[in-house]
C-alpha cells in the first residue's frame, strides 16, 4: 500500500516517534506530513523528518511543515527555520477554544498567509468555528493549501474548494455521530480530498479513544473508500497523488 498521512504531529525524541514510524511502514504508510504548530511540534516534525532520513526504505517519507498555530500569538513567524519544509503548518484560526483572542489569531494567520506567497509553500490550515474569517483571509492573501481535519458545513467546504484549496479529513469521519462530517465528505472531488489522523488525537474507528498514530489512516482511508463507494486501491492511489500535488513533491 502507498497511503500518505498528511498531518500527524510528534513528540517525544527517537525512542518515541521511531516506533510509530516503523508501524506506519508495516501498515502501508508510505509518506507523512509531520505538521509543526508551537516551538514543541516543531521540533517534533523535525525529528521525524531527520529521523526517516536517516533510516531509508524501513520507515514513511516524512515530510515537514513548520508554523505557529492559534495559541502561539505574540510569536514572529519570520524568525521561524522552514530549512527542508514542503509546508507551513500548522496555521489558521480556532474560535471554540479561544475566541477572546479573535484579532491576534487572524493577525497571526494573515502573517503565515504571506510567508506562504514568499516562500512559495503551501499552508495547512486549521479552522473551527470560525468560517468567515477564514474565507475573508484566504480570499484577501491569496495562497494554495490543505484545510486539515474538516468538520464544516458543505457550503463551507464548496467555498474553500473553490478557492482551489484542498480538504483533508481526519478519524472523526468515522466517528457514529458524526453524519454532519460525512454529508461534506460528499461534496469533496475525489480529486481533491486527502486523508490524515491529527497524530496523536481523533483515533479513527476501531482504534477510538487509544493515542492516535499515523499507521491507523488506514482504518479512516478503508471507511472513506466504502462510504464514497470508491475502490479501496483506487482511493489509496488518487488520495496520495493529491497529496503530492498540493506539496508540489514529485511520485
Ligand atoms: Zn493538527
Amino acid at each position: 500500500m502507498n497511503l500518505f498521512d498528511t498531518h500527524a504531529h510528534f513528540t517525544g525524541g527517537e525512542e518515541d516517534i521511531s516506533p510509530l514510524l516503523a508501524r506506519a511502514r508495516e501498515a502501508g504508510v508510505a509518506r507523512i506530513l509531520a505538521v509543526g504548530g508551537s516551538e514543541e511540534l516543531n521540533k517534533g516534525a523535525d525529528d521525524a523528518f531527520r529521523l526517516s532520513k536517516s533510516c531509508g526504505s524501513s520507515y514513511p517519507e516524512v515530510f515537514k511543515a513548520v508554523g505557529l498555530d492559534r495559541d502561539q500569538i505574540g510569536l514572529n513567524p519570520s524568525s521561524l527555520d522552514f530549512t527542508g519544509a514542503d509546508a507551513i503548518g500548522e496555521i489558521g484560526l480556532d474560535y471554540h477554544y479561544s475566541a477572546e483572542t479573535r484579532e491576534a489569531q487572524m493577525e497571526l494567520m494573515a502573517r503565515q498567509l504571506e510567508l506562504s506567497e514568499k516562500l512559495d509553500l503551501p499552508v495547512v490550515i486549521h479552522t473551527r468555528e470560525a468560517d468567515e474569517d477564514t474565507l475573508s483571509l484566504l480570499r484577501e492573501i491569496p495562497t494554495r493549501g490543505i484545510i486539515h481535519s474538516f468538520t464544516g458545513e458543505p457550503g463551507f467546504c464548496k467555498k474553500l474548494l473553490d478557492l482551489g484549496y484542498y480538504i483533508s479529513l481526519s478519524g472523526i469521519v468515522t466517528f457514529r455521530a458524526a453524519d454532519n462530517v460525512r454529508e461534506t465528505a460528499r461534496v469533496i472531488p475525489l480529486d481533491r480530498l486527502l486523508v490524515e489522523t491529527d497524530t496523536p488525537y481523533l483515533a479513527p474507528v476501531p482504534k477510538r479513544g487509544q493515542p492516535n498514530e499515523p499507521a491507523f489512516v488506514a482504518h479512516t482511508a478503508r471507511f472513506l473508500a466504502d462510504f464514497l463507494g470508491v475502490d479501496f486501491e483506487v482511493f489509496i492511489s488518487q488520495t496520495t497523488s493529491n497529496a503530492l500535488n498540493v506539496l508540489r513533491l514529485s511520485s
